[in-house]
């Protein structure tokens, strides 16, 4: 790892022309192609990093190059006062997709749980609830960088420094449905929710927990709000990764995967719930501009191709299956495996930060995460190959840190 920082010492105005809030492994990106990222000096990886989550269709996916350059030679950006006929397609088509009736395009994940927010405040308000502000969150979730997702995220490193925190987040620990039942006041008006938790550590929702939280929801008249910018757009294997436990949600914040690269964010909402969102209550510069929008469609021309996505399944199944094994066998690195579809973590034993070092040097790239935990995210074209690929970097990696360890 190298520091941005030329000099260790705050105080000296010495610091590096990038804002040093990374660090950042000495690896210079010089260009990737599909599954592979190369760096400056040639060497090849096998990205199962993705941007974290992000290049869902790999690298230079000829599809979205194709949208992009045809649409960079159309229009690049105009604003939403007028019609944007690239958005009102992608929106059509994800609310065709979801549960949802409605979409407002961000840039972002952090402007996604942004609308996400504003829209529960305004829903109550407008339905004569204006006390009903607060909204229940997760021990151990991620929601973003922005004053409201990191009160929202609640977790100490993301907080500290930045106070005061904005006000109406209620925390309790993730899977405790009878601590959430309990945090529920005349305030509260939404719990807000990771299917999977990712920055977490790979930690799905308990069996059975998210229809609690939508039964919890619907009795006490809160808004079920999901966090799908890491686990959505086929990272499980289905769309969106609620469909896996059989609720709706009523507001979902959608980001990464959805760009396939390009920054775009999308917050999504049943029309009972969206339509409290009149014109002039929300905006972006930005948000769902043409080009933005010709990936985004390009993106769900591939997921939605039928069979995609079972393509996805089977791998999955492949690469679970063999880092089972390998956790068998290297039981004294590895501690267990967790995770859904092509959203896969593996617990290290030891120092986290070393092991995903040592799979770099091996050619593979993987995501520190919390609770200890090296995720996989590969993209979602991957193959056998390269998951066999993956399974002996990780073998040898394994055996790296055990040699080390002796
Ligand atoms: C990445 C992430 C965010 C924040 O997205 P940004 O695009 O970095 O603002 C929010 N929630 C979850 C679950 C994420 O994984």
């Amino acid at each position: 790892m190298v520091s941005n920082s030329r000099n260790d010492d705050p105080k000296e105005a010495n610091i590096s022309p990038i804002l040093p809030t990374y660090t950042r492994a000495d690896l210079a990106v010089e260009r990737g192609e599909g599954v592979y990222l190369y760096d400056t000096t040639g060497k090849q990886y096998l990205d199962f990093a993705t941007g974290v989550a992000v290049n869902c269709l790999g690298h230079c996916h000829p599809h979205l190059v194709e949208a992009l350059e045809q649409q960079a030679r159309r229009i690049w950006h105009c604003s939403n006062n007028y019609r944007i006929p690239g958005q009102e397609r992608l929106a059509e088509r994800l609310t065709e997709a979801t549960f949802a009736d409605t979409v407002f395009f961000t840039n972002s994940g952090a402007e996604a749980i942004e609308c996400a927010l504003k829209i529960a405040r305004r829903f109550h308000w407008a339905t004569g609830a204006p006390e009903r502000f607060r909204v229940i969150t997760f021990e151990g979730a991620f929601h973003g960088r922005t004053l409201a997702a990191i009160a929202a995220t609640g977790q100490e490193k993301v907080l500290k420094g930045f106070g005061p925190p904005v006000e109406g987040f209620d925390q309790v620990p993730f899977g405790d449905i009878e601590a959430t039942r309990a945090a529920i006041t005349r305030e509260t008006a939404a719990i807000l929710v990771e299917p999977i938790q990712g920055e977490g550590g790979i930690r799905p929702a308990p069996p059975g927990f998210l229809a609690d939280l939508r039964a919890l929801a619907d009795e006490h008249g809160l808004l079920l709000i999901l966090d799908e910018i890491q686990t959505g757009m086929g990272r499980t294997g289905r769309l969106f990764a609620h469909e896996l436990s059989g609720i709706e949600p009523d507001v979902m914040a959608s980001a990464k995967g959805i760009g396939g690269g390009f920054p775009l964010g999308a917050c999504l909402a049943t029309e009972r719930v969206g339509r409290t969102m009149t014109a002039g209550s929300h905006g972006s510069t930005y948000g769902g501009n043409p080009l933005a929008m010709a990936v985004g469609n390009a993106v769900l021309d591939i997921i939605l191709t039928p069979g995609f996505l079972d393509q996805v399944c089977s791998v999955a199944d492949r690469l679970r299956t063999g880092l089972l094994t390998l956790s068998k066998k290297h039981d004294a690195v590895i501690d267990c495996v967790r995770g859904v579809g092509l959203m896969l973590g593996v617990r290290i034993k030891g120092d986290l930060g070393g092991f995903v070092a040592r799979a770099r040097d091996n050619g593979l790239l993987l995501v520190p995460a919390g609770d200890n935990v090296a995720r996989l995210l590969p993209p979602l074209i991957v193959t056998q190959e390269h998951v066999e690929e993956a399974l002996s970097k990780l073998e040898a990696t394994c055996h790296n840190v055990a040699v080390a360890a002796q």
